[in-house]
């Protein structure tokens, strides 16, 4: 039966599962139910990555599971460019009202993050008819060529395979550690360090008028779980604005609630020329999404845009359904609830004398929470130490890499030893905590006391 594979299911998969895919647990995951899944041979798990942010809802939501089941048996593909379908219209018209601004109302639907990207950049390019593009050290935004070219966060991703997409750019994120600054520098001075560097940018590598856009997360994701400062945000509108050049702003990880709001991008109150989204928008269902203002689009030319796949009629209906979820069940709520216990049961570690020395920041936005430890190269009071004499951090010893004995990756597996899933992110040693948006209050404590128990394991 499904629940219990024969033995040599998982040889087989050793044997003919390319080993260019990494993975976090061992087995095969047969069932997901709410915040839980549950695994061949009866582990049920907690899961607090979501598919990296994906399943927002929890796993198999029975309205958007209906919801699919009954376009399956209505329409499954009419390819787009042969013909509309309702579905399609109907996320059109749940979308316009949450958009973090009015003027995004002209829609494509992909079916990953990366294509969405792709399409974005290609926008942004035909829009000013210019083609470099500027991106974040730190960023991640796929693994299509366009989107690795922008990708920033890690060199897994692209090594072995140059050259990438040329005319791409990048400054640092208003991160401490990607500008090797101390711990305690203020956001505003990141900020304006991040600003200034892409002045020069401008000034001495681009030139505005070769220069189509600037992508940004508004919430870092695998780079590290860090919310952009929103007068970093409002500093980049304004250069693109004085400069007529494209803000695409990729919510593909932080939109749909994760990060408290429909869209991360909206504590800035800045307006995106471009917005990608994906992930939670379907919520395992592959369905992505660019949007952008008419008076732009309208420039296409038709069969400019499209794909065999792109914005499929179960993969939209259940993006309907996860709208409607999300609004009937005010699952932005429960996302502010769950994430105030989260944050304060993760700075109650920081009282334990035993901990506090190896967590380094706790950081983030709605359930889009990292924590950054020390690593055990270089304590947290070594970082403090150079921070009080203004000295910039050794951060160089404090990059994670997947070295097993890194302290986050520890953590981490400890973690799913004790029944909850967890991930890193990127080089550095951060985890991360994506919950389910509608996870209940029991099931936040549980993972809590999950993390706070491995951590004393790891450090034991
Ligand atoms: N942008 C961001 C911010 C992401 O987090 C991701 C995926 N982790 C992508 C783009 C790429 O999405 P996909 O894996 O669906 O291609």
């Amino acid at each position: 039966t499904n629940s219990n594979p024969p033995e040599d299911l998982h040889d087989f998969g050793v044997r003919h599962v390319t080993k260019g895919l990494g993975r976090i647990t061992e087995g095969i995951m047969v069932k997901g139910e709410g915040s839980y899944v549950i695994y061949d041979d009866g582990r049920r798990i907690l899961d607090f990555t979501c598919g990296i942010g994906v399943t927002g809802l929890g796993h198999a939501h029975p309205v958007v599971s209906k919801a699919a089941a009954d376009q399956c048996m209505q329409l499954v593909h009419s390819q787009c460019s042969i013909a509309l379908h309702e579905p399609y219209l109907r996320l059109i018209e749940r979308l316009l009202p949450v958009m973090p601004d009015p003027s995004l109302d002209s829609f494509f639907f992909w079916n990953s993050g990366s294509e969405a990207v792709e399409a974005a950049i290609k926008m942004a390019r035909w829009f000013t008819k210019r083609q470099n593009i500027i991106c974040m050290q730190g960023a991640y935004h796929g693994r299509t060529f366009g989107a690795m070219a922008v990708t920033k966060s890690k060199t897994i991703y692209s090594a072995g395979v140059h050259p990438l997409m040329p005319g791409v750019y990048s400054i640092p994120y208003p991160y401490w550690h990607q500008s090797n600054l101390p711990i305690t520098t203020p956001s505003s001075v990141l900020s304006s360090h991040s600003l200034y560097q892409l002045e020069l940018l401008l000034a001495q590598q681009t030139a505005p008028a070769d220069t189509a856009a600037i992508i940004i997360e508004p919430v870092l994701g695998e780079g590290g779980y860090v919310p952009a400062p929103p007068e970093f945000l409002r500093g980049l509108r304004e250069i693109c604005d004085k400069h007529g050049i494209m803000l695409i702003v990729d919510e593909v990880q932080s939109g749909f609630g994760r990060a408290g709001a429909w869209f991360a991008i909206q504590e800035s109150g800045v307006r995106p020329d471009i917005l990608v989204m994906a992930k939670g928008l379907g919520n395992g269902f592959p369905i992505s999404g660019v949007v952008s203002r008419r008076e732009l689009t309208d420039t296409l030319k038709p069969g400019a845009m499209g794909g065999t796949y792109a914005g499929n009629a179960v993969a939209c209906a259940a993006a309907v359904a996860v709208n409607k979820v999300m609004v009937e069940e005010n699952t932005l709520a429960n996302v502010q609830l769950r994430s105030n216990e989260l944050f304060s049961a993760l700075n109650a570690l920081k009282y334990d004398p035993s901990l506090s020395p190896h967590i380094l920041d706790i950081r983030g936005r709605g359930l889009m929470v990292g924590v950054e430890f020390a690593s055990p190269k270089s304590s947290a009071h070594h970082f403090s130490a150079h921070s009080a004499a203004g000295l910039p951090p050794a951060s160089a010893t404090h990059t994670n890499v997947d070295h097993p004995e890194n302290m986050a990756s520890r953590v981490a597996r400890k973690c799913i030893e004790k029944g909850m899933l967890i991930l890193t992110t990127s080089v550095y040693e951060v985890v991360r905590f994506i919950p389910p948006l509608n996870v209940s209050k029991e099931d936040m404590k549980a993972g809590c006391a999950i993390f706070a128990e491995s951590m004393r394991e790891v450090v034991k």
